[in-house]
């Protein structure tokens, strides 16, 4: 038994409370979840500052939901060593515990009904059977570790909980609930936070790409860092007004770590470049010419300014452009750092605060797109538990 302390009646009423989750999103949800599965008869409280919970999953995977992926390699996660023993099958089976079966389009998982609503109206309904609470439009403020427990402060109010488990994800796009105000809060309580920056996010160039907003090609691209290079995939790029986008881009973008280096984005926008294409192309006199039989014509009006006459392949499979910023958070799917996990036990509870726990985005751990970083949500709920 603890007690809640309700400023506003200026009065104390007691309560049976166990456990204080901030944040409705995928992280926070699953948690509590998994927590009120193990002990139903423990509170369980979510304090959700927006109006909504599970918003942000309406708008992932283009409204479908894209929360796994059959070749899910965890290496490609920047600490591998959080993900454990992932089983594939042991993760599916869990997700379809929320009450949806799930299909493979490709290696991406998603929902069977191709809807995030679905998972999200699923994962409420299971959250809501179990009797876990959900107040919207709650701030949370503070906190204090207290003996045996921890004192969470919001706008509202103040209660004495067991254990608190700050689910609160990022700071991209502030629209869907992420301002970010976490941070100064853990800062407060002397956590490193491990600098912040946009994830999965388009990419501004030095290079004017004006004359080919909105067009694609299909390239391999790599990204070198300081002529190293750290990244190499194929994938579709998407040319924006100012700089590049696509899926490729936003991976690529990840392993942007310190801006200052110098960046470069190297396209083969050739990436075929052999066989029957290969045998022919020096059928073409001129540049323009071959470039006419294989692109859109802006395109070739684009590429024709910046490559040169004589050797013109070489320069197509070898197309740069140089990193000048990253796209704002409002833009980026996914918050890069966040609270170290140095300061984390295996199961997310504070080496320095007791009772303190971290779940989900707001711990500097992420994963490229393709279904990445709602495993990692999701899975974290689980974790908590073990
Ligand atoms: C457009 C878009 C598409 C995406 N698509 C995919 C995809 O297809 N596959 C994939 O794997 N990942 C995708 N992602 C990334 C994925 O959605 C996130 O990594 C994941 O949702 C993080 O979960 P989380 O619970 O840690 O944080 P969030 O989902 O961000 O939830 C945090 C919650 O905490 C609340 N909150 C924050 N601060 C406070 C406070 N002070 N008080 C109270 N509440 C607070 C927020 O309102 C929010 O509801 C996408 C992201 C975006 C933006």
């Amino acid at each position: 038994m603890s007690k809640l302390y309700n400023k506003q009646l200026n009065y104390v009423k007691v309560i049976c409370m166990k456990c204080i989750i901030i944040g409705a999103g995928a992280s926070g949800v699953a948690s509590a979840i998994n927590i009120k599965r193990k002990y139903p008869k423990d509170d369980v409280i979510i304090i959700e500052h927006s109006d909504k919970a599970l918003r942000k999953i309406l708008a992932t995977g283009n409204g479908r939901c894209n929360l796994g992926n059959q070749k899910l390699d965890i290496s490609k996660y920047n600490h591998p060593e959080l993900m454990g023993l992932y089983s594939f099958k042991e993760y599916i089976k869990y997700v379809e515990s929320y009450g949806f079966k799930t299909k493979a389009i490709g290696d991406l998982i998603y929902p069977y009904s191709e809807s995030a609503q679905t998972v999200r109206n699923q994962m409420l309904k299971e959250a809501d059977k179990l009797g876990v609470k959900i107040h919207l439009e709650e701030d949370f403020v503070d906190y204090e570790v207290i003996k045996n427990g921890v004192r969470v402060k919001t706008n509202r109010d103040t209660y004495d909980s067991d254990k608190l488990i700050i689910a609160t994800g990022g700071k991209s796009t502030k629209g869907l609930g992420n301002d970010g105000s976490i941070y100064e809060i853990l800062k407060k309580h002397h956590y490193t936070i491990v600098p912040l920056h946009p994830g999965l996010v388009p990419i501004e160039t030095k290079e004017n790409t004006k004359l080919v907003d909105g067009l694609r090609v299909k390239a391999n691209v790599t990204l070198l860092e300081n002529g190293i290079k750290v990244f190499n995939e194929d994938g579709e790029v998407l040319f924006k007004k100012d700089g590049l986008s696509g899926i490729v881009i936003f991976n690529a973008s990840n392993h942007i770590k310190n801006p200052t280096y110098n960046y470069e984005i190297v396209l083969n926008v050739l990436p075929d470049f052999n066989g029957d294409l290969k045998e022919n192309y020096q059928q073409f006199s001129v540049k323009t010419e071959f470039l006419e039989n294989y692109f859109s014509p802006k395109l070739v009006e684009y590429f024709s300014s910046r490559i040169s006459d004589k050797n013109y392949i070489k320069d197509l499979q070898n197309f740069k452009f140089t990193f000048k910023d990253f796209y704002d958070f409002e833009n980026s799917q996914i918050t890069i750092g966040g609270i170290s996990i140095d300061q984390v036990k295996p199961n997310f509870e504070s080496k320095s605060e007791p009772n303190v726990h971290f779940v989900g985005e707001v711990l500097d751990m992420h994963g490229p797109c393709g279904g990445y970083n709602l495993t990692w949500a999701f899975i974290c709920g689980q974790k908590l538990m073990s």
